[in-house]
């Protein structure tokens, strides 16, 4: 047996494909596109890149970004302050601050002090606690994207017993109360699981985000369950995750490859987000 590989990249196409005739719709009914503005604090390489192509992202599908770069020495009163003038803006659709912020910063009030109207990353509490709610609200990036993929490919997910590897806000966490959400039953294990290997064999639906380079391996996964592999590493010039996938893709019934599965999604949930926060915003108005 070969498992289905579930690409996230088909998923990404058609999805920017529709994203760009809504921000076409939305030019023609406000006169201007969705705009995103994206914050960079300091010079970190693979922060530089990430924004670089969220920029280039937007562009492709219709949207307006402005990158704001702030040297990473800024005082805290400067970041805050920039924030505070992109809420203010009219113009300003969805804001993202570019994570991990150097040194000083705290993460959490920076992103706390972001219009929940305007958390294109669905990082703000306000979002968060309307997603454990079952209410409307922005979704983070990732997980929402692998919504997208299960959807895509029809995987089931009511009273499936859901495995997610990794407790992190940005992932992790937000994936549990989404397939809650779909009636799965959500189980979380992290560095202090015990017996993480049974705990992942019992999965039907196994999400792997641990960042730790091809650990799950044939041995961990239920034969016929569904593998969503969220790790991204560069080993010896090649890309791989959390998944060891030649042995898994015999096992399972299906598996998001690395790349090309969950990464593709990342960028266009936040353009998804950013047109939807720009729809909301118009609408209130
Ligand atoms: P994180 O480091 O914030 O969290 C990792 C989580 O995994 C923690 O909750 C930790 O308890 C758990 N964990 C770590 N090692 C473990 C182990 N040995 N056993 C059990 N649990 C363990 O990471 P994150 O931001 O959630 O990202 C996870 C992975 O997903 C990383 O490889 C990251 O690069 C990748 N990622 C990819 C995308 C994408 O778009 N492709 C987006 C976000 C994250």
């Amino acid at each position: 047996m070969s498992a289905e590989i579930l690409g996230g990249k088909r998923v990404a196409d058609e999805l920017r494909h529709r994203l760009s005739k809504q921000a076409a719709k939305f030019l023609r009914c406000y006169g201007r596109a969705p705009r995103l503005d994206v914050v960079l604090v300091g010079d970190d390489p693979a922060s530089k890149l990430y924004v670089g192509m969220k920029g280039k992202a937007c562009a492709k599908v219709g949207l307006d970004s402005v990158q704001h770069n702030l040297k990473a020495g800024v005082s805290r009163a400067a970041v805050l302050d920039l924030v505070k003038k992109l809420n203010q803006d009219k113009r300003v659709d969805g804001i993202l601050v570019q994570l991990p912020l150097p040194g000083k910063h705290s993460e959490e009030e920076v992103i706390q002090s972001i219009d929940p109207g305007k958390d294109a990353d669905g990082l703000h509490y306000l979002n968060t606690g309307r997603l454990w709610s079952g209410s409307e609200g922005t979704m983070p990036c990732t997980p929402a994207g692998i919504m997208e993929i299960l959807d895509y490919y029809k995987c089931e997910l009511k009273g499936k017993r859901a495995v997610i590897i990794g407790r992190s806000n940005i992932v992790g966490k937000p994936m549990a109360a989404m397939l809650l959400r779909r009636h799965a039953t959500v189980t979380f294990c992290h560095t202090r699981t015990v017996d993480l290997k049974k705990e992942a064999r019992s999965a039907d639906l196994l999400i792997v985000a641990a960042g730790q380079p091809a650990m799950v391996g044939k041995g961990w996964v239920k034969r016929g369950a569904v593998v969503v592999d969220v790790g991204s590493h560069k080993v010896n010039d090649k890309v791989i995750g959390d998944v060891d996938f030649p042995s898994v893709v015999k096992q399972a019934k299906a598996i998001t490859p690395v790349p090309g599965g969950v990464g593709p999604m990342t960028i266009t949930m936040l353009l998804a987000n950013t047109v939807k926060l720009a729809f909301a915003r118009a609408k209130a108005k």
